[in-house]
């Protein structure tokens, strides 16, 4: 073979591996993008001005970009509309912070899991939560209804006391009441009784069944303030414990804020939890702060960021991850993308790029 007919031979060969690379490229350019269902749950998906950013997202645009594929984000308001959405074909894929449990894995196809994630509890910083305010406990005690019907028993056991010594005292000489007539000697009778039944007595009466009456009311005042006390250090240690959430066995009964159709919200039920859902975790986030939650139960990676940012020195973590939990990329049963994303997600992680964004979104600020 001449050497022109080699060079022509290299020449078609060129020209059909640029025009093949071009005709591929124009598909691309031309293949629909891949609808992607997502939902705002900061740090995986939250947005910033008109665009979305967050560790779902980026790893979503890189494992697109492995695929040569085009992105269009469907925003849902729920994780439940996000998993119909791709149920019903509407979304080709859906990510966001999404929990592989076994009854969704029924109905659909998961990624291998792309973070481990886990439940955990949200509760008011130790300055916040009121329980442990001395002042505060003491001003709800004095004005609780419980010191209502003790004011009540401590006057019956003054006023009934006052007049029967009243009675017996009052025609007797250098007795506790110095005259004769009710008024003012019901006051000096009243004044006594009170300092008997707080067994602060200073006085003892002179006519000997006062004095009976007094030794039995005296009696009755070391009863009525010992178990006024008892009652009293009972209330406030019920006030104490229940201002503490430390662990899951402490939600039941409790207010508890979550997002609607969760795994958390569904764990809280099965607790007998008071549940509140809401769309998003941040209005979860605002009524804990509020106060008209006591704790959120959420995701732990989406608790942290809420604690080590907003709620800076305002709310914590109250014990570690109580149920462990990953997240997946979500398909419709059978769907042929299935494959490809796992494959690009490993490729990701060994070529460093998924430990670039772990870094960037959860590594220390
Ligand atoms: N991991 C939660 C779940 O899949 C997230 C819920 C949500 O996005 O609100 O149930």
């Amino acid at each position: 073979m001449g050497k022109l007919t080699r060079f022509v031979c290299r020449l078609v060969t060129a020209l059909a591996c640029i025009s093949i690379a071009l005709a591929s490229a124009s598909a691309e350019d031309a293949a629909p993008a891949l609808r992607v269902a997502t939902r705002l749950v900061p740090p995986l998906v939250q947005r910033d001005g008109d665009h979305l950013t967050g560790f779902s997202i980026d790893l979503w645009n890189a494992l697109a970009g492995r695929l040569g594929a085009k992105t269009d984000f469907i925003e849902m308001p729920d994780v439940a509309s996000l998993l119909d959405a791709v149920h019903a074909g509407k979304a080709d894929v859906g990510i966001a912070a999404i929990s592989i449990t076994a009854d969704r894995d029924k109905v659909f196809d998961f990624s291998q899991p792309m973070l481990s994630s886990g439940l955990q509890i949200l509760v008011r910083g130790k300055a916040d939560q009121g329980a442990p305010n001395p002042l505060q406990g003491f001003m709800r005690l004095t004005l609780s209804p419980m010191i209502l019907v003790w004011l009540g028993v401590a006057a019956i056991l003054i006023v009934i006391p006052a007049h029967i010594v009243w009675a017996l005292e009052r025609r007797a000489p250098n007795g506790i009441v110095p005259d004769a007539r009710y008024f003012p000697g019901i006051f000096h009778a009243l004044w006594w009784a009170a300092g008997t039944l707080a067994t602060q007595a200073d006085q003892m009466p002179r006519q000997w069944l006062a004095r009976v009456v007094a030794i039995l009311w005296m009696f009755t005042g070391v009863i009525f303030v010992a178990y006024y006390t008892a009652q009293l250090t009972a209330a406030l240690t019920v006030e104490q414990i229940q201002g503490d959430i430390n662990g899951p066995d402490d939600l039941p009964g409790k207010r508890v804020a979550t997002t609607r159709a969760s795994t958390a919200a569904s764990f809280l039920r099965e607790q007998h939890a008071r549940v509140q859902e809401f769309e998003t975790v941040d209005a979860a986030y605002q009524a804990l702060l509020g106060s008209t939650a006591d704790a959120v139960v959420f995701d732990a990676p989406v608790l942290l960021y809420f604690a080590g940012h907003d709620g800076k020195g305002r709310v914590q973590t109250a014990g570690s991850v109580f149920r462990k939990e990953d997240y997946g990329i979500v398909f419709a049963e059978g769907s042929p993308l299935r494959k490809r994303v796992d494959r690009a997600l490993l490729e990701l992680r060994e070529n460093g790029t998924y430990a670039r964004l772990y870094q960037k979104w959860f590594g220390p600020s």
